[in-house]
C-alpha cells in the first residue's frame, strides 16, 4: 500500500457511511489522517471502528452552521489545517414534479447546497496553498433523470460552484473540482428509496454493464486529492460506466 497522503490532513464529511466511508477508509489507508463527520453518533462511532487507524470522528449536521463552527473549531486545534476537504455529505428523494413542497425544497437544499457552500467556505481559513477541494455531485446534475428535479438541481448548482469559486478563490491557489457518480448501491439507497430491481431496466444503458462501487468513487476522489492531479481544476469527473455520455 503506497503513503502518498502521509502527513496530509483531509476532511470527508458524510464520512460515516457509503461512498464517503470507503473514501475515508482508502485515504487514512494511504497514509492521511482523516477527520471524518456525519450526523449519525452511533453510525459515526461505527465506522471510526471499521477505519481503525489515522481517523477521528466529529459528530454534525452540516445545515447547521453552528454544528460546522464547532467542527472546524476542533479540526483547528487539532491539526491546524486541512490539506484536502471532501464535501459529501448530501442526499435526494425521489419526488415527481407535481408532488414538491416545500419541505421537499427546503430539506434537499439545506443540505446539498448550504451544507456544502458552508463546509467550504468555513474550511477556507484552514487551506494552504496547494490544497484540494473535491465535491460530491451526482449524474443527475448533469443528465435528465425522472422524478429527481430538486436533487437535480442542488447538484447542477454545486457543478457551478466548482467553477465560480475556482476563479473567486484563484489567488489563494486552492483546487476545486467534482467528482459525479453514477449508479452506486450505497445505504443511502434505502433513503431515498431506490432498490437493486428498480435498477434493472437502467442497468443496459450503461455501455460498461454494471452499476459502480464506492470504491470506484473514491479512487476517482483520491487521484484529485493527490498531487497527480495538480494541474486539473474546475473540472468535472463523471464516473458512471458510461451512462451520461451515450
Ligand atoms: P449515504 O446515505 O450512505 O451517505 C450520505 C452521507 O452524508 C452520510 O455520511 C450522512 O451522514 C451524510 N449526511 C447527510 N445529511 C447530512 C447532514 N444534514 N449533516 C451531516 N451529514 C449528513 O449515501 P451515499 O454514500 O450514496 O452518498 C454520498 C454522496 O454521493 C451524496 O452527496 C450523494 O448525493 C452522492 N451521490 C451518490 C450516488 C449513489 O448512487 N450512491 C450517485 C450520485 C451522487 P448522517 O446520515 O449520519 O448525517
Amino acid at each position: 500500500m503506497s503513503n502518498r497522503f502521509e502527513r496530509k490532513f483531509m476532511l470527508v464529511a458524510g464520512g460515516n457511511s457509503g461512498i464517503g466511508l470507503t473514501m475515508a477508509r482508502l485515504l487514512a489507508s494511504e497514509g492521511a489522517s482523516v477527520f471524518i463527520t456525519g450526523g449519525r453518533q452511533a453510525e459515526l462511532d461505527e465506522a471510526i471502528k471499521e477505519i481503525g487507524t489515522n481517523v477521528i470522528g466529529i459528530q454534525g449536521d452540516v445545515t447547521k452552521p453552528a454544528d460546522l463552527d464547532r467542527l472546524f473549531a476542533q479540526i483547528q486545534e487539532t491539526s491546524g489545517r486541512l490539506d484536502v476537504v471532501v464535501a459529501n455529505a448530501g442526499s435526494g428523494k425521489f419526488v415527481p414534479f407535481g408532488s414538491y413542497t416545500e419541505e421537499h425544497l427546503d430539506a434537499t437544499f439545506a443540505v446539498n447546497i448550504k451544507g456544502t457552500v458552508f463546509t467550504v467556505q468555513k474550511a477556507l481559513p484552514l487551506l494552504p496553498n496547494g490544497a484540494s477541494v473535491v465535491i460530491i455531485g451526482s449524474i443527475a446534475g448533469v443528465k435528465g433523470m425522472p422524478a429527481f428535479g430538486v436533487y437535480a438541481a442542488t447538484k447542477a448548482a454545486l457543478r457551478s460552484f466548482v467553477r465560480t469559486w475556482s476563479v473567486d478563490l484563484k489567488a489563494k491557489g486552492i483546487r476545486f473540482n467534482i467528482v459525479s457518480p453514477g449508479y452506486i448501491p450505497t445505504p443511502g439507497y434505502d433513503l431515498a428509496g431506490i432498490t437493486l430491481e428498480s435498477l434493472e431496466p437502467v442497468i443496459p444503458q450503461i455501455p460498461l454493464g454494471r452499476v459502480g462501487t464506492t470504491h470506484e468513487i473514491a479512487s476517482a476522489v483520491a487521484f484529485l486529492a493527490s498531487s497527480e492531479s495538480s494541474y486539473v481544476q474546475a473540472s468535472e469527473l463523471v464516473v458512471d460506466g458510461g451512462l451520461t455520455e451515450v
